[in-house]
């Protein structure tokens, strides 16, 4: 999103909502993906040389389980404060922030559900769908 100065007022907060196409923010990395459009919020407020914006996050958000590999949804949200230097600037581009936080939230592990029983370490076998034999052979 660009937010043109010229467009703000200095005691009034500029809104824009924008969707945003996930492959342009370059987000879907590792175990995490949006599958559709992002929504981003920003209200912006302008001082002498500065641009405060303050921007929401929100879109679905899709994860792979560390456990048992498969995909599942999650709501993504998150609540975003910038600071941008404006001096001799007549527009700020806010993605490349917008971008680095929603990366930061990528999760080292996500889990499925609380109690994903994974799969079978000898056949691989999901053991949240079905019960495999390696189990009862080891003992
Ligand atoms: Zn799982
Ligand atoms: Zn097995």
């Amino acid at each position: 999103m660009k937010i043109y100065l010229k467009d703000l007022q200095e005691d009034r907060a500029f809104v824009r909502d924008e969707e945003v196409d996930p492959a342009d923010l370059d987000i879907n990395v590792g175990i995490m993906s949006f599958p559709g459009p992002i929504r981003l919020r920003v209200e912006a407020w302008k001082s002498k040389d500065g641009l405060t914006v303050s921007a929401r996050v929100e879109g679905d958000r899709r994860l792979v389980c560390s456990l048992c590999l498969e995909e599942f949804n999650n709501l993504f949200e998150k609540d975003i404060t910038l600071h941008y230097d404006i001096k001799g600037l007549d527009s700020v581009i806010v993605d490349a922030e917008v971008r680095d936080e929603i990366i930061l939230e990528h999760p080292i592990r996500a889990v499925c559900r609380a109690g994903c029983k994974g799969l079978c370490p000898s056949c691989g076998a999901n053991l949240n769908r079905e019960t495999c034999r390696c189990k009862s052979k080891a003992f």
